[in-house]
């Protein structure tokens, strides 16, 4: 007798691929521009969506997935500043899937949202597999995790559209070579843009503001 082999990996992805068409069809339609960010546990995913929403706030209306193994401690942080958060925990799951920001985004006011963070599980493996139904993949790394984790992790490297370089501030400190990390990235994705910057002095966070606020314009322009 025959033996059927299922590949579960593809099946999963697959469907998870299913369900995040059709979350971006529902971001389409209500023009939200939409970021699913990762990095490893304490790069900085928090304090920039914070730093963001604070220097953004005014002009731009926001919202936040925060995704964690346990605990609300980041989605309460947000909630402090008088955005909509929803928290999404896994229960020891390593990433979010579409099917949970599915649910997300059922409790969220999309046609009053122009940008959207999805704050992903820390961890620099899994995330990268599973798309959310996002516009675009910001990956935060910084410099106190060295510059080769590009070479150990470069799945995920390789699909982000912006990575942000983060605690700028530590270089002093560290052995940190900026030179050798952005020869690492531009070999795995030549169109990778890397912006240097620091949550704790504010250095370099003028150009992603720049740029974060161009793309939801152009959201907002590009009606469905
Ligand atoms: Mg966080």
């Amino acid at each position: 007798m025959a033996i059927k082999v299922i590949k579960v990996g593809e099946d999963i992805l697959g469907a998870n691929a299913d369900q995040a068409r059709l979350n971006q069809e529902l971001l389409d339609q209500n023009r939200v521009f939409t970021i699913n960010i990762m990095s490893s546990p304490g790069a900085g995913k928090t304090s920039i969506i914070m730093n963001t929403i604070n220097q953004l706030k005014d002009k731009v209306k926001i919202a936040v997935i925060e995704g964690d193994v346990a605990s609300s401690v980041d989605s309460e942080k947000i909630n402090g500043l008088g955005i909509p958060v929803v928290q999404i925990n896994t229960a020891g799951g390593c990433h979010l899937d579409a099917n949970m920001v599915e649910g997300a985004l059922k409790n969220l006011p999309l046609a009053e949202i122009d940008l959207l963070f999805i704050e992903n599980v820390g961890n620099l493996i899994c995330p990268n597999a599973f798309v959310l139904g996002e516009d675009r993949r910001v990956m935060i790394s910084s410099l106190p995790e060295g510059d080769d984790k590009p070479y150990k992790y470069p799945a995920m490297f390789a699909d982000t559209d912006i990575i942000l370089l983060n605690k700028t501030d530590l270089q002093p400190y560290l052995d940190f070579n900026p030179d050798a990390f952005r020869k690492i990235v531009y070999s795995l994705n030549s169109d990778a843009t890397i912006f240097p910057i620091s949550c704790k002095t504010g250095d370099g966070l003028e150009n992603w503001y720049s740029w974060l606020e161009s793309e939801v314009v152009k959201k907002k322009g590009n009606a469905v």
